[in-house]
C-alpha cells in the first residue's frame, strides 16, 4: 500500500530517504585518492593492495588533514595497543578526518595513547579461554553440539577491542600473538574431529574472517561439512560486509563460492549463513546496500553480531540506526555483545549497568524478529548469556555473576565494569590486591 499524506501527497519518496545511503564518492575528499574513478575504487583487489598496515603510511596519507599532535596521540596509543593495524581505503576514507578524535570509525580501529584507561585487574589477553577447549588445531568445542573453527587468524581489517586479541593479525609491540588457526593443510585433523563427532550440529568458521578465505577454501571447508550427514548449519564469520563490501560485486568467485554452498544446503535442508559485524550507521553507504541486495537475492542469510562500544554505538539513537538500518537490507540484526573485558582497550568498554540501560531503550522501536539480543559471552567460557540475567550485579563495585548451568553446572562466572566508570573509593577496593581478593570471595560465596 502507498502511504499518502492529509493533502494527498505520495509519501513514499520521504520514506525512501531515511534509507538513502551515501552514494557520493567520498573517498576524493582524501588528496590521495582524489583521482581514483569508482570503477578501481569498487575494486576488491585495489582495495587490499591499498590497505593501509601502519601508523607511518597513515599519516602520510592523511597528513594534510590531521595535527601534528594527533599523529603523535595515534604513534604513542599504537605502541600500547593488543591490535596491529589495517584498514581498507574504504573504511579509511568514511571517517571524518576533520573530527577524527569523535569519530565513531577512527575510535573502532585506531588506537590514541589519550584515550587509554587503566586496565581492571581482572581484565585478560584471552578472556574466553578458548585455548582450553582444543581437541585440535584452530578448533573449540565447548558446547556439545557447536564448534568452532578458526581457519585463519587474518582479518580484512583490525579492530581494537578484538576478543581474540591474543591471536589475531600480527605481533605488535604490546603483543606477541599466539598462533591458534588452523591454515591451510592443518585442516584436516579439525574437518576429521567434526566429522567423527555426530553431536555435533553447528559449526561457525571465523577465525580471523572468512572474507579472508579463498572460494577454493569456502568450498572445501562447506562441501566438506555439508557432507557430514550429523552437520545441520554452519556460520561463516566476517567483518568484511562492513569494511569491504565491493568485494561481493567484484570478487565474483567468492560470491560464488558462498552463493553455491547456501543453494547445496538449502536443497539438502541444511542452513549457511553469513554473520557479519556492523557496530555503527556510518560503515553503511550505497556499496553496502548493493552487496546486501545482491546477497540477498542469491538468498544467502546474512545476521549482525554487533558490539556495544563506548563513543561509537552507546546511545540509543545510534543503536536505534543501526538496527533498523540493516533490517531494511535484509539483515538480521541478531546479538549485541557486551565488551570482552580484553587488555588495552578499556575506554571503548561501558558498565553492565549503562549497556542494560541502552537494551531497555532499544526495545520496542522495532520489531522483535529485527531487535538484537544483548548478551554478555562470559569470561572463563560460560558461553552467551542474556544480559539481565545476573544472579548478582552491584553497580557500585562494579561486579555481575552469572552461572551457565547448561554450560557449566556449578560454576559462577564473573563481569567487571571497567575501572572508569566507577567511583574513585570503587576503584581503590579494586587495585589493592587484599581488598580485591575479599571482594572476589564475598560475592563468590553470596551466589553459591
Ligand atoms: S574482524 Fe573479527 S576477528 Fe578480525 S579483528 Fe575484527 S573482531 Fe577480531
Amino acid at each position: 500500500m502507498i502511504a499518502h499524506s492529509s493533502q494527498g501527497q505520495r509519501l513514499t519518496p520521504l520514506l525512501s530517504l531515511r534509507y538513502a545511503f551515501r552514494s557520493d564518492e567520498f573517498w576524493r575528499d582524501l588528496d590521495h585518492w582524489k583521482d581514483i574513478d569508482a570503477e578501481l575504487f569498487l575494486n576488491h583487489l585495489w582495495q587490499e593492495k591499498n590497505a593501509i598496515t601502519s601508523v607511518g603510511a597513515l599519516g602520510a596519507l592523511i597528513k594534510n588533514r590531521i595535527s601534528a599532535a594527533f599523529l603523535k596521540d595515534l604513534e604513542e596509543g599504537h605502541r600500547m595497543a593488543p591490535m596491529s593495524i589495517r584498514l581498507t581505503p574504504y573504511i579509511l576514507s568514511l571517517i571524518d578526518w576533520d573530527n577524527p578524535y569523535l569519530d565513531p570509525l577512527r575510535r573502532q580501529f585506531l588506537p590514541l595513547a589519550s584515550e587509554i584507561c587503566v586496565d581492571h585487574p581482572m581484565v585478560k589477553l584471552d578472556p574466553m579461554g578458548e585455548q582450553n577447549d582444543s581437541p585440535a588445531p584452530g578448533l573449540t568445542h565447548r558446547y556439545p553440539d557447536r564448534v568452532l573453527f578458526l581457519a585463519t587468524n587474518v582479518c580484512p581489517v583490525y579492530c581494537r577491542y578484538c576478543t581474540r586479541s591474543y591471536a589475531v593479525g600480527l605481533d605488535t609491540d604490546a603483543v606477541t600473538k599466539t598462533k591458534i588457526n588452523a591454515p591451510g593443510e592443518r585442516w584436516e585433523p579439525a574437518l576429521r574431529y567434526i566429522e567423527a563427532n555426530a553431536s555435533v550440529e553447528d559449526v561457525v568458521i571465523s577465525g580471523g574472517d572468512a572474507y579472508r578465505l579463498k572460494a577454493r577454501q569456502i568450498t572445501e571447508i562447506g562441501e566438506r561439512l555439508l557432507d557430514a550427514p550429523h552437520v545441520r548449519r554452519m556460520r561463516f564469520a566476517t567483518k568484511g560486509l562492513a569494511v569491504l563490501p565491493m568485494k561481493i560485486q567484484s570478487d565474483h568467485d567468492w560470491t560464488d563460492a558462498i552463493s553455491r554452498l547456501s543453494d547445496r544446503a538449502r536443497k539438502m535442508h541444511k542452513s549457511i549463513a553469513i554473520h557479519t559485524h556492523f557496530n555503527h550507521p556510518n560503515e553503511i553507504t550505497a556499496i553496502t546496500a548493493k552487496a546486501l541486495g545482491m546477497l540477498y537475492e542469491r538468498g544467502v542469510e546474512v545476521r549482525n553480531q554487533a558490539v556495544i562500544l563506548k563513543g561509537v554505538n552507546d546511545n540509543p539513537q545510534t543503536m536505534h540506526r543501526l538496527n533498523e538500518c540493516l533490517a531494511y537490507l535484509n539483515v538480521r540484526p541478531y546479538y549485541c555483545f557486551q565488551g570482552d573485558m580484553i587488555r588495552g582497550v578499556e575506554a571503548l568498554r561501558t558498565s553492565l549497568g549503562d549497556s542494560i540501560a541502552l537494551e531497555k531503550s532499544t526495545r520496542g522501536l522495532i520489531a522483535g524478529h529485527n531487535t538484537p539480543h544483548f548478551i554478555v559471552d562470559l569470561p572463563g567460557g560460560g558461553g552467551k548469556r542474556d544480559i539481565h540475567s545476573f544472579d548478582y550485579y552491584d553497580p557500585y563495585l562494579g561486579i555481575a555473576a552469572y552461572r551457565a548451568p547448561a554450560v557449566k553446572k556449578d560454576q559462577v562466572f564473573l563481569y567487571c565494569d571497567p575501572l572508569h566508570t566507577l567511583t574513585a573509593d570503587a576503584q581503590a577496593l579494586w587495585t589493592n590486591p587484599a581488598t580485591r581478593t575479599q571482594l572476589l570471595d564475598d560475592v563468590l560465596k553470596s551466589v553459591k
